[in-house]
């Protein structure tokens, strides 16, 4: 008798953990099944995936480009477009788990819709939980849903606390590589190009989680997410700098024994322990050698240095809609920086100012939410306009 293979859709499937989670799959193609792919803009790249990857479903922004798509692909292939094409892969596919790995705000409603659907969620989508946590974790647990953690930060927590009694948690320990900048002062940011931003020393990632990984706005986003996934207060979710990302985060218990998951940064191995949990598979990762490591190192991150993660334990604190802002804030920040409208320093003032005027609902409901995040949008958008 052979087992059935699970059934994967992934949102967001040509971009950087989309790419991977497809590497992953494709080397046990007797375990898993893909019946669904969705993205952007990325239509060439999709048209490839699937016709390698044979999904039932696949979707794309515009009607243009799913014209486009449709007449790449054999009749088989079902072509879909928009916010609804992402809830149909998300939700129409029969998906065992749905990876959603889209990046910003657009993943929200195709994540819930998934859960609704009763499929078990990979989420590397860190503005899910981020502006709707409250939600997301709510519908989930109704549903009985495991929301299973992508960011190697949330896999490393998520691995450290299996088994353990929760109640005996004291901290969680988030690592934090620094970024591209990590060892510059705040008078060499002041003229950092966008080239310079987008080397980052130790993972290959898109061009938006690189600037936020340099202003720390990254980590910031898994403070946040971590508060929800785990379930914990701000005063227990501590940040500590170790710029070799090997330590991918560590859990401090009520007997002072810290349990770390370690590893060379590789995401296909995150990625794939949440789409075979609770079992482990090889990897194609290259295994960490310890000796050849040498030494690992830790630091206090300093506050003045990194601004963005000072606001983002604000806004997580203050709660509400304060997380939709300061993620809105930041991504147009981010997007106007990229273009060159932007100096890299201006990203912290602009979300600074936004959430400075910005007055938390509490408890917001979706709609609640976009408007918030649109609002959010506009004024940051303003800010400094050329
Ligand atoms: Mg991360």
């Amino acid at each position: 008798m052979t087992m059935a293979r699970k059934k994967v859709a992934v949102l967001g499937s040509t971009g950087s953990i989309g790419t991977q989670t497809l590497d992953v799959v494709s080397r046990e193609p007797e375990a898993f099944e893909v019946v669904g792919l969705a993205a952007g803009t990325g239509v060439d790249k999709l048209v490839e995936q699937a016709l390698r990857f044979r999904p039932s479903v696949v979707s794309v922004a515009t009607r243009e480009l799913a014209d486009r798509a449709a007449a790449a692909l054999p009749d088989d292939i079902r072509v879909v477009c928009g916010g609804e094409g992402l809830i149909e892969v998300a939700a129409g596919t029969g998906a065992d788990t749905v990876v959603c790995a889209l990046t910003g705000s657009v993943g929200l409603a195709s994540t819930l819709a998934a859960i609704d659907a009763g499929a078990a969620i990979a989420l590397a989508n860190k503005e899910t939980l981020v502006t709707a946590g409250h939600l997301v974790m709510k519908r989930a647990a109704e549903k009985g849903v495991p929301i299973l953690p992508v960011d190697s930060e949330h896999s490393a927590i998520f691995q450290c606390l299996n088994g353990e009694d929760r109640g005996a948690v004291r901290r969680l320990i988030v690592t934090a590589s620094g970024g591209s900048f990590r060892d510059r002062t705040r008078d060499q940011l002041r003229n950092v190009t966008v080239e310079d931003a987008l080397k980052h020393p130790n993972w290959s990632m898109g061009a938006k989680v690189t600037i936020d990984s340099a202003t720390m706005a990254n980590k910031g986003l898994e403070v946040i997410e971590a508060h929800w996934l785990f379930d914990l207060p701000y005063e227990q979710i501590d940040v500590l700098l170790h710029p070799e990302s090997i330590v991918h985060s560590m859990v401090e218990f009520a007997d002072t024994s810290v349990i770390a998951q370690l590893g060379n940064p590789d995401m296909r191995v995150p990625i794939q322990y949440a789409l075979t949990y609770p079992h482990r598979r090889p990897s194609p990762a290259q295994p960490l050698d310890l000796i050849k490591a040498g030494s690992l190192h830790f630091r206090a991150i300093d506050d003045e240095r990194f601004p963005c993660l000072r606001l983002a334990y604000a806004a997580g604190k203050a709660g509400g809609t304060a997380p939709a802002v300061f993620n809105a804030a930041n991504e147009t920040a981010v997007a106007r920086f990229l273009k060159g409208e932007l100096p890299f320093l201006a990203i912290e003032t602009v979300i600074e100012r936004v959430l400075s005027r910005h007055d938390p609902l509490p408890q917001p409901d979706l709609g609640a939410i976009l408007e918030a995040d649109e609002w959010a949008r506009r004024e940051a958008a303003a800010l400094f306009a050329p």
